[in-house]
């Protein structure tokens, strides 16, 4: 168990780190520094501890091994980065998530592909997950080809011709905020 929680706490500081240096990179500062803090909240972090195996999200696993995980609802609540804070089954459709929380959750995927893939991490992988999973993320259609777009880029061209202020605002407008009947931007 103490083995565990200073695994955890390292992988999450680690992860931070990461998220950071790549919201940096897109002019998000503070979205990079905030990023997650909910973790250490002891009903997310003793959690994840117990669940913790170096391979793999830790808030899987408990749901794996028990059917739900009480520190994801904690956690999507609070985490604007997620899709699921965003997410509701009473709408007609779902509407756009705004443009540093869509950015911010970009970050937060390549962050945690580098951290589990380790040594076998490429940039192809985020398109290849994102593929796989694509069915089951309950977002709209715009965003959908807004994140296909940036995988696709970030597969032919690597994670710098996508991770600039530049690339990812008139990716985003073009795709998400054309056509769109909401402006939250
Ligand atoms: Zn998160």
């Amino acid at each position: 168990m103490r083995f565990k929680f200073f695994r955890h706490l390292h992988m999450v500081n680690k992860h931070r780190f990461l998220v950071f240096v790549h919201c940096v990179k897109c002019g998000l500062f503070w979205r990079g520094l905030t990023h997650d803090l909910s973790k250490y909240s002891p009903v997310e972090f003793f959690e994840s501890v117990k669940y913790y195996t170096g391979k793999g999200s830790p808030i899987a696993n408990c749901r794996k091994q028990n059917g739900y995980s009480l520190a994801w609802f904690h956690h999507k609540g609070r985490n604007k980065h997620h899709f699921e804070y965003w997410y509701d089954n009473k709408n007609k459709e779902q509407i756009n998530i705004p443009y540093k929380y869509a950015v911010e959750h970009i970050c937060d995927e390549i962050a945690a592909s580098k951290c589990y893939n380790g040594k076998d991490y490429a940039p192809t992988k985020l398109l290849e997950y994102f593929n796989k999973h694509l069915n089951s993320y309950l977002i709209n259609d715009r965003m959908k080809a807004f994140y296909l777009k940036v995988y696709t880029d970030m597969s032919n061209f690597g994670e710098n011709y996508i991770l600039n202020k530049k690339y990812l605002k008139s990716t985003y407008s073009e795709i998400v905020l054309n056509g769109s009947n909401n402006s939250n931007n």
